[in-house]
């Protein structure tokens, strides 16, 4: 997924964009690892949830989320959502900064992250044990 997007790197080695700076902080060239892991906001980001849910998730390209964390216990499908809304909520946050110049927090973009996380786990509410509705629970109370 991350290869896909159009980072300002890859626009502005195409001459498209005039720099390559992050839109979201500012500081350091937008390649996607930049954008979902060196980031200061996302970084801050990966780190609040990982508080949230218990289990620090990895911020470094090179690891393998789903394989890095499925051995912990945690169910999949969830932690799946979790990491997926991560990168779709970054990315779209950082479309909105780029053509609206809203400001992005950290804070704010946990809370974006979480409600998408309930709005895709519950869509197969069947699917989730105890622990994966306490988990959900928890995130919905601290949201
Ligand atoms: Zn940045």
């Amino acid at each position: 997924m991350h290869n896909a997007l159009n980072t300002k790197v890859k626009l502005h080695r195409l001459g498209i964009s005039d720099d390559d700076t992050c839109e979201i902080c500012g500081n350091g060239s937008e390649t996607s690892s930049h954008l979902f892991f060196e980031c200061e906001c996302s970084s801050k980001v990966i780190s609040l949830i990982g508080d949230l849910i218990g289990e620090s998730i990895p911020s470094d390209a090179s690891i393998d989320w789903r394989r890095g964390l499925s051995g912990h216990g945690m169910r999949k499908d969830i932690m799946n959502a979790i990491i997926n809304a991560c990168l779709y909520t970054i990315w779209k946050q950082r479309n909105l900064c780029k053509h609206e110049l809203t400001l992005i927090t950290p804070q704010k973009l946990v809370k974006l992250i979480i409600e998408e996380v309930i709005v895709r786990t519950l869509r197969f509410p069947e699917n989730l044990g105890m622990r994966d509705r306490d988990l959900l629970k928890r995130l919905q109370n601290r949201n």
